[in-house]
């Protein structure tokens, strides 16, 4: 089996997160908060990640990574996707940051660069990792009935239909969702206005020997029950964090 590891929006508490033993790390973005200290912050994600017990680690940025989206830094302990395929032990992994609604943060597009953007992810893609989720899926604010996921990203999932989807942002929609044989997977490891740590690792097991042309790959996740816990710590004092939500 092949063990996925995956985070989101760890903003500057990677250090509160465990990574148990995995194959692959991922981290679908938001390493910093509002540009504070974001030199010092992604060096220190980059030592994390070198002490990560993982044989690999992929990330995108996120809304808040202004310095990765103007290339300022790179890491050493990790391969960034950016609209890039990754293959692992066949699978292919496709990694895309950019975000709706959000023109002054980081890895803003708009609607029609959206469109244009998702219609080149790869058809083969079996896993998909954006920081934003699809539209409907998992992107509930807090207190709110309201859906901010990407609708565009949503229409071209029917075309790329990924094994899994694993993806953060909206840190209140943390949890799991299946649907016509994709697995999503909201990885936002914070919540609240403090932004507190309060959801472990998403852990994906994935069949070895899986190809891109053999797309009924088997997940088991296997979050819920640690989840489960960690959610009943989330108190009433969960609000919106803007722009994350
Ligand atoms: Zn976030």
């Amino acid at each position: 089996m092949i063990t996925l590891c995956i985070i989101a929006d760890t903003h500057r508490k990677h250090r509160q997160v465990t990574i148990p033993p995995c194959d692959l790390l991922i981290h679908c973005g938001d390493f910093g908060y509002f540009e504070r200290d974001d030199r010092a912050n992604l060096e220190d994600v980059d030592a994390w990640f070198a002490e990560a017990p993982a044989k690999q680690i992929l990330c995108i940025g996120g809304n808040h990574d202004f310095m990765l989206q103007r290339r300022e830094f790179r890491f050493t302990h990790a391969h960034l996707l950016e609209d890039t395929t990754f293959e692992y032990c066949g699978l292919r992994i496709f990694g895309s940051p950019w975000c709706p609604d959000l023109p002054f943060f980081a890895y803003h597009r708009t609607e029609p660069q959206l469109i244009e953007t998702w219609s080149r992810i790869p058809s083969d893609t079996d896993i998909l990792i954006t920081h934003t989720p699809p539209h409907g899926i998992l992107d509930l604010p807090y207190g709110s009935e309201t859906h901010v996921g990407c609708p565009h990203l949503r229409e071209e999932l029917t075309r790329i239909r990924p094994r899994i989807h694993a993806f953060g942002h909206i840190h209140h929609s943390h949890g799991r969702h299946e649907e016509a044989n994709t697995l999503y997977l909201n990885t936002a490891v914070v919540t609240g206005r403090d932004l507190e740590v309060t959801n472990p690792p998403v852990i994906v097991q994935v069949p070895e020997g899986q190809t891109a042309s053999q797309p009924n790959i088997d997940c088991d996740y296997l979050g819920t029950a640690s989840e489960k816990s960690s959610r009943s710590k989330i108190n009433s004092h969960n609000q919106v964090c803007q722009p994350c939500r």
